[in-house]
């Protein structure tokens, strides 16, 4: 795989773009890291922070300058850039909106003057709740417009939108993945999303709160896959979409259960409200990676847990976050 020379990652001190960071710096890439840490965090990213070919900039993606010479040279453009746990984006609803709408256009505009790869993190949630299952990347998805989570899940459409227009018209070098349910070491206790809230009850010994009957699925990637896949594909010349995700579908109740016994706590489990809008089911095709990219996951859910529970065990939570959560789902 030829390397890159020189990547912006925005969204970068993230769960999901640290890590990107890191297979990139490893790779012998040079990074630049753009963050306004909204839900972000620089211990994220403290361990990169003293390499000469590590740059962290504190900005909004929205207000990206085009002129900083700080993105000189760059030949990857990938936008992460956007709160993406449901309490985290109900919250910051504007701010979402933003983010892929301003923040996108800045970010391809960025990497059409630079002649660099684009790539949009995109998400499974443009599939809203999905009336087709397992969900291919020709489905057009279920998406309540108006609802609580329309400030992501149509932002992240409109990014799309944007993306596309970018290639048909202006003959931008660009690639969208559809990232589908992403956990691992570095997600903040406190995001709100599943696997957070129940490795932290968990390991309290709290009981996990499960939302409504438990029955509605998702299919959890662990991190080190996803960054591959996205990785894979920004070095391919595909367009997109794709489906970047762990096909292996299980209930939120069969994902509680699981951590609560990898943990090792005997934590019980809770059932609360359903929450508004919750997708059903939630199962990527992954298809199109496997053939156009030779990707698919390699660790499985207990495998991934295991490591998620262990660095939880270890570390302080949300360190280092400017406007913390309470504890919300
Ligand atoms: P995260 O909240 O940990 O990371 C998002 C990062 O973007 C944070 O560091 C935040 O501070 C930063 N950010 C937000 N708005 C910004 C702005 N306006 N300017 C600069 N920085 C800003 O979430 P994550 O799980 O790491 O998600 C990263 C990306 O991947 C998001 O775009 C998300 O939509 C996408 N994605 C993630 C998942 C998943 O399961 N983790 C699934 C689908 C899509
Ligand atoms: N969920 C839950 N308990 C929690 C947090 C989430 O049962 O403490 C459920 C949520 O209702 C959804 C699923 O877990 O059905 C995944 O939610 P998450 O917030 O992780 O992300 P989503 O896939 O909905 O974007």
């Amino acid at each position: 795989m030829a390397v890159f020379h020189r990547a912006l990652v925005t969204g970068g001190a993230g769960f999901l773009g640290s890590h990107l960071c890191a297979a990139l710096l490893d790779a012998g890439t040079e990074v630049v890291c753009v963050d306004n840490l909204c839900t972000g965090s620089m211990s994220n990213v403290e361990s990169l922070r003293a390499r000469e070919d590590f740059t962290f900039l504190d900005v909004d993606v929205a207000e990206l300058d085009a002129d900083d010479a700080a993105f000189d040279g760059l030949d990857l453009v990938m936008h992460l850039a956007s709160p993406a746990s449901p309490v985290d984006y109900q919250r910051l609803g504007v701010a979402t909106l933003r983010a892929g709408a301003i923040g996108t256009d800045r970010a391809l505009a960025l990497a059409l003057r630079s002649g660099a790869r684009f790539l949009l993190a995109s998400t499974s949630e443009v599939y809203g709740d999905p009336l087709q299952h397992p969900q291919t990347e020709s489905y057009w998805g279920n998406v309540n417009p108006v609802g609580i989570r329309s400030v992501y899940d149509e932002a992240k459409r409109y990014g799309e939108a944007l993306t596309m227009a970018y290639r048909r018209d202006l003959d931008a070098n660009t690639a969208i993945a559809r990232i589908f349910n992403t956990y691992g070491p570095r997600m903040r206790g406190a995001d709100g999303r599943m696997i957070p809230n129940f490795v932290r009850q968990a390991l309290a010994g709290e009981p996990l709160t499960v939302s409504g009957a438990g029955t509605q699925t998702r299919s959890i990637c662990y991190v080190d896959d996803t960054v591959e896949g996205l990785l894979a594909l920004a070095h391919s010349n595909r367009p997109g979409p794709m489906n970047i995700g762990n096909p292996t579908e299980m209930t939120v109740l069969e994902v509680a259960r699981l951590v609560a016994r990898l943990a090792g706590t005997d934590a019980s489990i809770t059932f609360i409200d359903a929450v508004e809008d919750d997708p059903q089911r939630r199962c990527p095709d992954i298809s199109r990676a496997a053939d156009e990219l030779g990707w698919r996951p390699r660790v499985d859910a207990e495998t991934g847990l295991r490591r998620t529970i262990a660095w939880f065990a270890e570390h302080s939570r949300g360190a280092g976050v400017r406007s913390e959560l309470p504890i919300g789902v």
